[in-house]
């Protein structure tokens, strides 16, 4: 059993090899507190140093990003791609743009994508990107013109086969449309597999922009589903109002259930009578306004500024706004508000402190990992339909993405059975993907 005390160390060496990276440690710590039965299991994992290898990235690049604004003013920001492993197919994952982004944001996104691409089951490594840049308040040519400096850099790091960014937040089909055209400029190839989340008319697939919502629902489904229950009737907080909330709230509302707020970082709407998605998507994705605009349209509903929404009382809480935005205090709030299931639709975004209050109270808890898994299993879809150039209806690709889910589900739920934690969701998730991703390294070399 010296299994804890060598994980103590692993970390200690992470902390000190990291230093300042306080997301990074907190994604890694999350990992390390699950998968110590899993190394007791598979002496050959901690001889072959897994989780060291796992822990330090294959390759960090961090580029200068120079831009001109409408007015003519240059502005430097800073982008970043954090490949961090490929033990499973071409890094996958996201770009971030954000002014809280800085590397140790870039890495806690690319560490969990690499656990969260391998509980899709689908053939995708784990990576992460972004910039510090702030596209709120900015215009399309200014928007354009960002995106056209970053892919200037970035471009000769990625490719099909090497490294395929797609959107997180600030990221989404408008920016990756000018990413993908300065792309193509560059190189010259119509390389439709090089990102994903791109638009229907040159090379998009169907239900990728709504999957990481409703993949989030479809994976509480389950959960609801394994306790004889159902969306039908339930009252469901969702935060943040960005694409995995807005298409999160759709979902719900399509199985029976009611969401009765959701939030930007203004503060909070409450509608009793549901969120009116249609005018949800116009101020959001449409008017990119803020979400005291959904108040002011709808007489019935109100908005509390500065506020969190965690203090509105439901049954089924679904974060997916941003990382650690349940604290200790919102997991309390919640807690009485008679909350009994969480399901991360963001990545990270309920604290160390609330899980561990949601655990004590038997909330049933999904961590983003293994619940927010449809977006990127949808761009493994759409790499696919690249691949092959071919294109699938919206009814199949969906039907498609509820299987990806509830198969991710299945395997959690009996990973944590196997495990001696029954119903614990992030034992599961973290051993699920950990033994993917360590068997495909073993099975490779010393890589
Ligand atoms: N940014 C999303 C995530 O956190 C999707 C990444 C992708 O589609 O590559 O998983």
């Amino acid at each position: 059993m010296q299994t804890p005390t060598k994980l103590e160390s692993i970390f200690g060496a992470v902390v000190a090899r990291n230093p300042g990276e306080r997301e990074f440690h907190q994604a890694v710590r999350e990992v390390l507190d699950s998968v110590a039965p899993a190394l007791d299991k598979h002496p050959e994992y901690a001889e072959a140093k897994i989780i060291e290898r796992l822990c330090e990235p294959e390759r960090q690049i961090i580029f200068r990003v120079p831009w001109e604004d409408d007015r003519g003013e240059v502005h430097i920001n800073r982008g970043f791609r954090v490949e961090f492993n490929s033990a499973l197919g071409p890094y996958k994952g996201g770009l971030r743009f954000h002014p809280s982004v800085y590397l140790g944001i870039v890495k806690f996104l690319g560490f969990e994508q690499v656990f969260k691409n391998a509980l899709t089951g689908m053939p995708i490594g784990g990576g992460k990107g972004g910039s510090d840049f702030d596209p709120k308040g900015r215009s399309d040519r200014e928007v354009m013109r960002f995106c056209q400096s970053f892919m200037t850099e970035l471009y000769r790091h990625i490719g099909e086969y090497t490294d395929v960014p797609a959107g997180d937040a600030g990221v989404g089909g408008r920016e990756i449309g000018y990413l993908f055209g300065q792309y193509k400029r560059i190189t010259n190839r119509y390389e439709s597999g090089v990102l994903t989340g791109k638009g229907l008319s040159y090379g998009g697939a169907q239900v990728r922009r709504e999957a990481t919502g409703y993949g989030a629902v479809f994976f509480a489904d389950e959960m609801l589903r394994t306790i004889g229950d159902s969306f039908d009737g339930k009252r469901v907080v969702v935060s943040g109002s960005g694409n995995v909330a807005i298409y999160a709230i759709e979902k719900v509302h399509q199985l029976g259930g009611v969401v009765v707020a959701c939030s930007d970082s203004s503060g909070y709407v409450v509608d009793d009578k549901g969120i009116d998605v249609d005018l949800l998507k116009d101020i959001k994705e449409v008017r990119r306004a803020r979400i005291d605009t959904y108040a002011a349209a709808r007489p019935h509903a109100s908005f509390v500024p500065g506020r969190s929404v965690w203090e509105v009382p439901c049954q089924v809480a679904v974060p997916s706004a941003t990382q650690n935005e349940i604290s200790e205090v919102d997991a309390d709030a919640l807690i009485k508000g008679g909350c009994t299931i969480v399901v991360e639709g963001a990545n990270m975004p309920t604290s160390p402190e609330a899980i561990r209050a949601f655990t004590a109270a038997g909330v049933r808890f999904a961590p983003g990992k293994a619940a927010n898994a449809g977006g990127v299993a949808a761009s493994a879809l759409e790499m696919q339909q690249n691949a092959s150039r071919d294109s699938w209806t919206f009814e199949y690709s969906e039907q498609r993405l509820q299987t990806i889910m509830s198969d991710i589900h299945a395997r959690c739920y009996a990973t944590a059975e196997e495990y001696g934690a029954p119903g614990n969701y992030v034992t599961g998730a973290n051993i699920d993907g950990f033994r993917r991703v360590a068997e495909a390294i073993l099975a490779q070399g010393l890589i």
